[in-house]
């Protein structure tokens, strides 16, 4: 095969990807947003017949042999790492004998559904064969896809190309180390807030009308961007001019919906601002986990909930909710949603307790995943950790273990890429500040700058390089825990000191 034969077979390859890969999404996103729920068993059996073919094409041994003489061939920078990310993904699936292959797609459904039943009857018995199954077909998956170290490592690179237990090990030390006492001065000798007048009655029509602010503010482009309302707020790529994203509106909670969109279009921008030269290849869209994370977590936490991002929308938004806010301040309004109070849930849990969230669940799944611990115990192994880092303890298992969705799916080594996430944003923003006036931008209303910096110096590279190479280019200096720490801490001194 010589390079045009190659680049001719590529390009009908991705075509044919991309199109199974349009029609899946398109299904799920339907299923998770708008579809009526009755019809959900009939988009069920298309998506496993889409998904069942679309798995015959990409292990196709025909289509294999084509890529692997690709691979032979130099196709300039950015292709060579395009097939070769292409044939790391196919080889692997193509190791999982089909019988295997059904059986453990199977279980992480049911997963899943037993999940969601135990979670609702606040019973981690009923869960626990079931997730013990799923670590173990999860490590013989592993074992046939082969691995270096151990399979925890591998499960980890999955998440986060270059990132090990050694890496996540010295991260979660030094957060553990310096958060876990923080946290318990400031619940015991911080200043006491009262926030309850930010759980009064917000209702949807008003939320709504400040979700309209805050896109024009952030310059949101209904041409290639649509908002949706799902029950967890999540983003979706179709293509590179269609990204959608979703919030979800509480009435007793405005900085809810709020954050909910800011962070989703953080994820957005990374996926609509990528080199419009990757159009359609895989490079375009495999950014890891604890990349994207970075980016919505930049702009929920790190512009988000700064002052001058609220200038001049406070005013709007007060107007919408003249009663509700009508003894509210600027600074009130600043402090209320920069507040930090230990919870027991993740996706409710504030910028500085956050991360012990995550250390938590990345103790226990390294466990899991090494054989050491017990199953029978680890919902109270997980209501102990609660108590010791954050001074609270699960009344039932449903606002303890049974909480995420991830395990149930067969999902190891993601959490970790959280807590990595909102670590690199408190780097890349002190990068940012070097070149642009971060407070200038937003009081003045040139939100572009901020957005195009983003582009410039991240988003446009797609998943053409990894977090360690990112930051060298973007902050000529490796990554380190510690700026992220200083951070929090600094800025929780100031609210509570
Ligand atoms: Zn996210």
């Amino acid at each position: 095969m010589n390079t045009n034969e190659a680049l001719q077979f590529y390009k009908e390859y991705t075509e044919k990807n991309n199109a199974y890969r349009l029609a899946l999404t398109t299904i799920s996103f339907d299923n998770a947003t708008i579809a009526p729920k009755d019809g959900s068993d009939a988009r069920i059996k298309s998506m496993s017949f889409l998904g069942g073919e679309w798995f015959d094409y990409q292990i196709d041994p025909e289509n294999i042999a084509k890529l692997e003489s690709m691979a032979e061939l130099d196709l300039g920078e950015t292709m060579n790492k395009e097939i070769k990310l292409v044939l790391k993904n196919v080889h692997k699936i193509s190791k999982l004998p089909k019988d295997f292959y059904v059986e453990f797609m199977q279980l992480s459904e049911q997963g899943e559904i037993i999940w969601k039943k135990a979670k609702d009857a606040k019973d981690y018995s009923l869960f626990k064969d079931t997730l013990k199954k799923l670590v173990e077909m999860n490590k013989k998956a592993y074992e046939y896809y082969g691995y270096e170290t151990t399979i925890y490592d591998a499960m980890l690179d999955e998440y986060e190309t270059g990132w090990n237990t050694e890496k996540y090990d010295a991260f979660f030390s030094k957060i553990k180390e310096r958060l876990v006492p923080f946290i318990s001065k400031v619940v015991n000798e911080g200043k006491k807030i009262d926030d309850s007048v930010m759980h009064q009655n917000f209702p949807e029509e008003g939320q709504k009308q400040v979700m309209d602010i805050l896109k024009n503010y952030m310059g949101f482009n209904k041409n290639e961007c649509y908002m949706g309302v799902s029950e967890h707020p999540f983003t979706c790529d179709f293509s590179l001019h269609d990204v959608r994203i979703t919030t979800k509106y509480l009435e007793d909670s405005l900085f809810s919906s709020i954050f909910s969109i800011i962070h989703e279009y953080g994820h957005a921008l990374y996926m609509l601002h990528v080199n419009p030269e990757l159009e359609g290849l895989e490079v375009s869209r495999a950014m890891t986990s604890g990349m994207h994370e970075s980016q919505s977590r930049f702009l929920e936490n790190y512009i988000g909930k700064r002052d001058s991002f609220w200038v001049s929308n406070f005013s709007k938004v007060k107007e919408i909710f003249s009663e509700q806010l009508k003894d509210v301040t600027f600074e009130d309004f600043m402090t209320y949603m920069n507040l930090s109070k230990p919870s027991l849930i993740r996706t409710e849990a504030d910028e500085l307790t956050y991360p012990l969230h995550i250390l938590i669940r990345y103790e226990l799944e390294k466990e899991m995943i090494n054989g050491t611990i017990d199953f029978d115990k680890l919902d109270e192994i997980w209501a102990d950790k609660y108590e010791a880092y954050l001074g609270v303890r699960p009344k039932d298992a449903s606002e303890g273990i049974l909480q995420d969705i991830h395990w149930s799916g067969g999902s190891f080594g993601y959490f970790p890429t959280y807590a990595l996430g909102s670590a690199f944003g408190a780097q890349f923003l002190d990068a940012m500040k070097k070149d642009i006036d971060v407070d200038a931008c937003m009081k003045n209303n040139d939100f572009e700058s901020i957005v195009n910096w983003l582009k410039d110096h991240i988003h446009q590279y797609g998943a053409l390089y990894k977090a360690d190479e990112i930051f060298e280019k973007v902050c000529h200096e490796p990554f380190d825990v510690n700026i992220y720490l200083d951070w929090l801490i600094e800025k929780y001194t100031k609210i509570y000191f």
